[in-house]
């Protein structure tokens, strides 16, 4: 199988170097696949997507489900991300949405995008994970006084097409709850919305699997898929599953090779994060840092941020172009430099932490749900970065499709349903990214 980035980035055997991973030390010690095994259901990828449809399939469905992780459980981006549950899954506007879909369709999106939060808040308190929930809502900043005209519009639209409670606040009002800075020019609030410690939400939903007798393989990576008969054989380095159905649920770690109808569909990017040192009260007090909600700003290449329980800042945004552990370190620096600018008075707290990982993207910008055309495989996956709300839900919606083999029968908006168009020329999909971030850069300084 082919890597799009440097192998630094697919060191499936060890966990990032992750605050969370200082947070948590539950470790499951699952064995790897050995031998060679038949189900009804494999699934690949142990994330918020896998986990949740195989949890799905064996309590609604009472299905046979085995689930295969090439890392231990949660590996991927579900144990290393920034713990926003936000929303919507897209990198593209609700105005370009409406004019491809229509304004029916996009109600839906966003209907079931708000489901999605609510539903990662139900599995919280269902499987009665402690996963340090903190905040009550999401805010966007505008990070320039021409910014704060179009959050305003946003609010409006948020609120009165999709139903969505939103608040403005002047930059004196957010200053007042929020915090302060030199790119802070007004809010938008929306809910719900609230911040997580990611790891500790996989780790709770891999326990409630196992206690529902889910069989998690870790540390087996899918080599190859071979059709027999009416069965697919997974090979892995030490065994191998026969399974009827087979569900994709590795989003931005998807490796081309695996699923030939997949290959060149997904543009992965790495998303950086960093996190400082706690800060002092007195610290914190400089830039007014009041709220414990996630925050992002109207940067085209946007700015994330929150403060954690502890009085550490998050901060995380696009990442490097190559994938190597010396490129995530140059980016950390550049992103330390990002961070400090529009917190100056910070500019002397350092930075305990960095990492990254790979989000994924497709030229939908929108997530894809949906049934490979005459097979039994199913995937899930594109959710640009927004996943905590919108994975989990997945998952659960993933689980319908599988049990019905029909993807008819699945009643969400049709902007999620069905594959992306491959990339022309997709050798060349990092270079179009490039581009693309070459072209943000120039709107984000022009402040349009
Ligand atoms: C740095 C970072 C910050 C982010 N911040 C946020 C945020 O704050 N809020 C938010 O909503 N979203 C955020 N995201 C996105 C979010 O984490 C993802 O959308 C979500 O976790 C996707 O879940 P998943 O289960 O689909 O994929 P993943 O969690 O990535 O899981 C896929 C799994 O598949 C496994 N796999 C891949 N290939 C194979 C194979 N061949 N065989 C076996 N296993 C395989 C991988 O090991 C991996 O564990 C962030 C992502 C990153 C990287």
């Amino acid at each position: 199988m082919k890597n799009i980035y440097h192998s630094d980035i697919y060191k499936f055997n060890s966990p990032v170097n992750s605050y969370w991973e200082d947070t948590s030390k539950e470790n499951f010690n699952l064995e790897k696949l050995t031998k060679n095994i038949n189900c009804e259901i494999a699934i690949i990828g142990g994330g918020y997507t896998g986990l949740l449809c195989a949890i799905n399939l064996i309590e609604n469905y009472n299905l046979d489900v085995i689930l295969l992780e090439a890392g231990k459980v949660g590996w991927g981006a579900s144990s290393r991300n920034g713990g926003f549950c936000s929303f919507p899954p897209i990198k593209t506007s609700y105005k370009k949405l409406q004019k491809i879909y229509g304004k029916q369709e996009t109600k839906k999106f966003f209907k079931n995008a708000v489901e999605g939060s609510n539903y990662t808040k139900d599995i919280i308190s269902n499987y009665n994970i402690d996963c340090d929930v903190t905040g009550e809502s999401n805010f966007i900043v505008a990070h320039h006084p021409n910014k704060f005209k179009q959050i305003k519009e946003q609010a409006e639209i948020y609120k009165n097409e999709f139903g969505i409670q939103t608040e403005i606040y002047s930059k004196e009002e957010f200053n007042n709850i929020g915090h302060g800075g030199t790119e802070q020019f007004g809010a938008l609030s929306y809910k719900p919305g609230f911040a997580i410690n990611p790891l500790k939400f996989v780790n709770g939903i891999a326990k409630y699997a196992l206690s529902k007798k889910l069989k998690i393989f870790e540390h087996t990576f899918v080599d190859k898929i071979d059709k027999i008969n009416v069965s697919y054989n997974l090979k892995t380095k030490e065994g191998s599953v026969n399974a009827k159905k087979i569900v994709v649920a590795t989003n931005g770690f998807y490796q081309e090779g695996l699923v030939p109808q997949l290959n060149d569909r997904i543009l992965p990017v790495i998303s950086n994060i960093i996190v400082t040192r706690q800060l002092t009260k007195n610290e914190i007090d400089l830039h007014n840092f009041k709220t414990f909600s996630p925050i992002a700003n109207t940067k085209n290449l946007l700015y994330y941020y929150r403060k954690l329980p502890d009085n550490r800042i998050l901060f995380g945004t696009r990442g490097d172009f190559i994938g190597s552990d010396h490129s995530n370190l140059v980016r950390s620096k550049i992103m330390e430099n990002f961070f400090k600018n529009i917190f100056p008075s910070w500019s002397n707290i350092s930075v305990d932490y960095n990492w990254r990982g790979l989000i994924a993207m497709s030229q939908k910008l929108t997530p894809s749900i949906g049934k490979i055309k005459n097979e039994e495989i199913y995937y899930g996956f594109g959710y640009h970065g927004v996943g905590v709300a919108s994975a989990p839900w997945t998952g659960k919606q993933l689980s319908k499709l599988v049990f019905s083999s029909n993807s008819k029968d699945l009643n969400i908006s049709k902007i999620y349903k069905g594959l992306p168009k491959k990339f022309i020329f997709p050798k060349l999909r990092i270079f179009y990214f490039r581009l693309a971030v070459l072209f943000y850069n120039i709107k984000d300084k022009l402040n349009i």
